[in-house]
């Protein structure tokens, strides 16, 4: 028995699946459609949309950011979490996948808690500061370029209530973060993990869980 966190093999991964994951039919509706799709890997892990979920219940979250929408599974995830009259607003910049998304979202009933905006995410965030919601939202969820990961979270640091959370996805980023970065998102993740492990603005955790989550509570 060791204390470090478990190497899932496959076999371990889908016991742990086996005996938890709790999917909406239409999220394995969604999940199976995406199997054979090109950019299937940006779609998140099911635990770890069944983790959000809980989070998001932990919280009390009603209004929530997602930046990164993709075809919609996290932010199914979160809306059959949120209570009615719960909200996400969704940043993408992706008519294409974020139609996809929609009609999933209407299958499963949440759609009207879901108000995709169509821009680039620092734009629709700066707005939302603008119109003064700065302090309003419970929960971010951030899930989209690298490179931009710094100004996601500082947005949403500033549009997030005291005791409100960021999710920050795939800080792991396949491993490739303990190696000398060769690209520039490499590069954009090691330096943003150094920044929050030394940030006191938020308390912290990062999770091993499917490409790495970190977890920044607002202080
Ligand atoms: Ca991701």
């Amino acid at each position: 028995m060791s204390t470090r966190t478990l190497n899932l093999d496959d076999t371990l991964y889908h016991y742990l699946l086996g005996v938890s994951l709790r999917e909406h039919p239409v999220q394995a509706e969604l999940r199976a459609a995406m199997r054979n799709h090109p950019h299937a890997n940006m779609q998140i892990a099911p635990e770890q949309g069944q983790f959000m979920a809980l989070l998001i219940k932990l919280i009390g979250a009603r209004r929530t950011i997602e930046v990164g929408v993709f075809t919609g599974y996290s932010a199914l995830s979160v809306a059959l979490a949120l209570p009615p009259d719960g909200s996400i607003i969704g940043c993408d910049v992706s008519r294409e996948f974020t139609d996809i998304a929609r009609t999933y979202w209407e299958k499963a009933g949440v759609a009207d808690k879901i108000d995709v905006r169509l821009a680039p995410a620092a734009d629709t965030l700066d707005a939302l500061i603008a119109e003064g919601r700065s302090g309003d939202f419970d929960f971010a969820f951030i899930d989209a370029d690298k490179a931009n990961y710094d100004i996601y979270y500082e947005l949403c640091l500033v549009l997030l209530r005291h005791g409100g959370l960021i999710a920050i996805d795939n800080v792991l980023w396949g491993g490739s973060v303990v190696r000398p970065a060769g690209d520039e998102d490499t590069a954009a993740i090691q330096e943003f993990n150094r920044k929050l492990h030394a940030d006191q603005r938020i308390d912290l955790s990062l999770l091993p869980i499917a490409d790495g989550l970190t977890l920044a509570r607002k202080r």
